[in-house]
């Protein structure tokens, strides 16, 4: 339980300098910082309705909606309709948005310096632990769905005799290790259970039946 706790405090004292790094970027844009991560978020991902973006980023659709509707009063997003639904709307960055976006979107040099200063095995088992961590609380319905290959249709786990590169993108058709594990890919797909589960477990080296992964819950996105 100590280390438990120990490691909850470090994270926590992260997530505060993130947050910190994260405001003082978006205060130079003249943004608020849930302003900056929907720009950002329409950015990387391409547009979205209000709902949908309310929901990946994991706050109330009012608020998605006032953040949006004042970054399209600074001119950084515009409204078009969506050409799946007449009726509905997408929420587009402008170029000028683009480019603040660009600006913004980057990680604090002192987080990358700290990260480099992990030697490389420290790096791999730091990501493995990440990565088992976020598909924990993605399946305990804490976050949303992640775009990792844990959770992708096409992660292959472990199918290569390889230890270095023992995983298998079937996107790319490229074998790879657990220092490139992505945890937000753009050509990530998700899948259904219980392959989700069967690929978590061929990831994780879990045999049916027994859980140091958390069992899928009911209504898990997969
Ligand atoms: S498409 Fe992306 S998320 Fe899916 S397995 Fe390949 S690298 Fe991982």
């Amino acid at each position: 339980m100590a280390t438990t706790n120990n490691i909850a405090t470090g994270l926590a004292k992260i997530g505060l300098f993130l947050r910190s790094a994260n405001w003082r970027q978006a205060e130079a844009a003249a943004l608020s910082p849930t302003q900056a991560q929907i720009l950002i978020h329409l950015t990387r991902r391409g547009p979205a309705r209000i709902a949908a973006l309310a929901e990946e980023l994991g706050v109330t659709q009012p608020t998605a909606s006032d953040s949006a509707a004042a970054l399209i009063r600074k001119g950084h997003l515009e409204r078009r309709r969506d050409p799946a639904d007449g009726r509905a709307a997408l929420l587009h960055p402008t170029l000028a948005g683009l480019r603040t976006a660009e600006a913004i979107a980057v990680w604090p040099d002192a987080l990358l310096a700290a990260v480099d200063a992990l030697d490389a095995q420290e790096q791999v088992v730091f990501l493995k632990g990440l990565t088992k961590m976020i598909r924990y609380l993605q399946v305990k319905g804490a976050i949303p769905v992640q775009r990792m290959c844990a959770t992708c249709r096409f992660f292959r786990p472990n199918v290569h005799d390889d230890a270095v590169a023992p995983h298998h993108c079937a996107f790319v058709d490229a074998a790879f290790g657990d220092a490139n594990l992505r945890l937000d890919c753009s050509e990530h797909e998700p899948t259904d259970e219980p392959e989700t589960d069967a690929i978590w477990r061929r990831f994780a080296g879990t045999p049916a039946g027994k859980a140091d992964a958390p069992p899928a819950v009911s209504g898990e996105a997969s």
